[in-house]
């Protein structure tokens, strides 16, 4: 989730590796660093925050820059240890003889970790799980860092990119790669290793894109790509022709878009993290006991905005799985009532950056009033990640677009999990149910991938639609939820005034609004009260609307009803919101498209509020 760039060659690598690592800064990373050999002697500087606190430091130093010909350097997003210095990337090894970068996690870590303590006294200085690869680099290291590379990824599990330099070896950068992306960039007389292609377009726009399980050597003249078996590889040259605004984007017009792509990825690390092999939930580093769940009476899930929308999905999880009554509240409203909160209270805060300040300003609250407080944040290290007892992280990665995609979407995903976790702690829900429901999360990258292949059908949809100025989303059940999060997708990027609500509630007054061509989104994937959503789209038609029907594939009857349908594939009603709520998300980011709208940076909006 990082950004690395390195550099070999006659020209001054810091100042080339520090512009890379600014080309990619637009992600909002938490802190940076930079290793440099001076002639066989390495130096680390590194700092919080951003680039520019590094850059201020390495201005007041008298490093002698124009000697420095080799150089790695790294963004980081902390997953492992919260921002701080001493946690930012690069780390050395505990005789400062090699320095690496790494982008992802290391999931054996602390065995590794232990292995290295115990058998060969090394001493760690960070949290991160990275720091294992530098000391296990130089346990192994004999001469070439390729040799101790091979030998170390061979015992690391888990998904990364590394890059290396040894003091011993000044004319060498060594790279690898497994699930996080790595490229190498060809210049002349010098060379480069990036994990993102902005970083380098500046110097290159021809690149070999390192395989999993590859290790890459750099020299300034020559990159040497070794397959898994040791073999040196020929690699076809990868051209660029994208300029600097779209390769930021991955090719995708709009970071929203690249992110609802991104979902089926985020969704799989999120579930997969927390997965051992016999479905059971791993809770590591929560420490939730079966006593601490039965003696909750009740859940508060409290946030703002989509998160919000995520609480609503999480309250029928937990009520149906877990048993537990819950309320949910968005959190400017909860910290000025008196709530029932109490030490028998499990508190959920849910906050993509984990700084909105209303939500931690809630959590303040319960906590005083002796709460248990469990948060889903998406940035480690945030304010109310810190002060949480408890934090189940969604590993969307960096979300950049204001509009909330996929932090939502693996919000859900953390709510399914931690409610089928209660249930099954607690003895509410029956093991061939719980089984079940694990199989049907694992499926959902799978089936998104397939819906979001018919992105082109919805944006064809879009071109017909963009003009309109309202739009009203219905939906019963975890429906109407969905509907909420979809009319607040459509309003913030569009600006067209959308309003969701029940299904059943509408013909208490909101339908008097429902005129001739009034748009209708009507959410009907619950199966069990799929014929109670007909006779509400019939409401509505019977007024004149053009309805926009959402079912499962199969439900066929829909078609009858609607002036046009939008299928998402089969799943359990349970798991439905994940997958129902992206074609919604699509339809919004295209409707804004058409509008002309500035859909990354909608107006008088901001990606994290960290105002009351
Ligand atoms: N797991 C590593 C850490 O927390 C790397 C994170 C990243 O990819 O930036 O330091």
């Amino acid at each position: 989730m990082c950004g690395i760039v390195g550099y070999i060659g006659d020209g001054n690598a810091e100042k080339i590796v520090i512009e890379g690592l600014k080309k990619l800064e637009y992600r909002g990373y938490d802190s940076s660093g930079i290793a440099m050999n001076f002639g066989g002697k390495l130096a680390v500087e590194k700092r919080k925050g951003r680039i520019t606190n590094l850059e201020e430091v390495l201005e007041k130093s008298d490093y002698p820059f124009e000697n420095c010909h080799l150089a790695i350097g790294h963004t980081r997003w902390a997953t492992h240890g919260a921002p701080s210095d001493i946690n930012a990337h690069p780390h050395f090894s505990m005789d400062h003889r090699i320095a690496i970068v790494h982008n992802g996690i290391v999931e054996n870590y602390l065995d590794i970790k232990e292995k290295l303590i115990k058998e060969h006294g090394i001493k760690f200085v960070s949290e991160t799980d990275s720091e294992v690869i530098a000391q296990l680099l130089s346990v192994y290291y004999e001469g070439s860092l390729e040799d101790a590379m091979f030998r170390a990824i061979s015992e690391m599990r888990g998904a990364y990119s590394i890059c290396a330099i040894a003091a011993d070896e000044p004319d060498k950068i060594v790279a690898t790669r497994k699930d996080a992306p790595l490229l190498a960039g060809i210049g002349n007389g010098c060379n480069f290793l990036a994990s993102d292609i902005p970083a380098l377009l500046k110097h290159s726009r021809e690149f070999y894109l390192i395989e999993n399980g590859e290790v890459v050597v750099l020299d300034k003249n020559d990159i040497k790509i070794y397959n898994a078996e040791h073999k040196s590889v020929v690699r076809d040259v990868f051209h660029v022709s994208w300029d600097a605004a779209s390769a930021e984007k991955d090719g995708y017009d709009h970071f929203m878009i690249k992110e609802i792509h991104e979902q089926p990825k985020g969704l799989t690390e999120t579930l997969m993290r927390r997965l051992g092999d016999d479905n059971s939930i791993k809770l590591d580093g929560i420490n939730l006991t079966k006593e601490d769940i039965d003696g909750f009476n009740k859940v508060y899930i409290v946030a703002c905005g989509t998160a919000y929308h995520a609480g609503l999905i999480g309250k029928y999880a937990i009520e149906k799985f877990a048993k537990i009554p819950v309320e949910v509240d968005v959190a400017s409203e909860f910290r000025y009532r008196d709530p029932f909160v109490d030490d028998k209270t499990l508190f959920i805060a849910i906050s993509q950056s984990g700084e909105t300040l209303d939500t931690l300003a809630a959590l303040r609250e319960a906590k005083k009033k002796g709460a248990r407080i469990m948060s889903i944040v998406n940035v480690v290290g945030s304010s109310v990640a810190r002060e949480s007892d408890d934090v189940f992280y969604t590993w969307a990665g960096p979300e950049i677009a204001v509009a909330s995609t996929k932090a939502y979407t693996t919000q859900l995903m953390c709510m399914y999990l931690v409610a089928l976790y209660m249930g099954r702690v607690k003895g509410a829900i029956e093991d061939a149910y719980y089984n079940r429901l694990i199989e049907e999360l694992k499926e959902i990258p799978s089936k998104l991938r397939k819906l979001l292949g018919t992105e082109h059908q919805i944006q064809d949809l879009a071109k017909t639609l963009y003009k309109t100025e309202q739009v009203f989303f219905i939906g019963r059940g975890t429906d109407s939820a969905v509907g909420l999060e979809g009319s607040l997708k459509l309003k913030e990027i569009s600006y067209i005034n959308s309003f969701a609500i029940a299904a059943g509630e509408l013909k208490h007054g909101t339908i008097a609004l429902i005129e001739k061509d009034t748009i209708v989104v009507a959410l009907s994937t619950q199966d069990d009260l799929f014929e109670k959503m007909l006779s509400n789209i019939q409401e509505v038609k019977a007024r004149g609307a053009f309805v926009i029907g959402v079912a499962k594939e199969g439900n066929t009857a829909i078609e009858q009803q609607s002036s046009h349908t939008i299928y998402i594939p089969k799943c359990m009603d349970e798991v439905a919101p994940i997958l129902a709520v992206v074609p919604l998300q699509i339809l919004a980011y295209y409707i804004a498209k058409e509008r002309g709208c500035d859909i990354d940076k909608p107006k008088n909006l901001a990606k994290a509020v960290t105002v009351e």
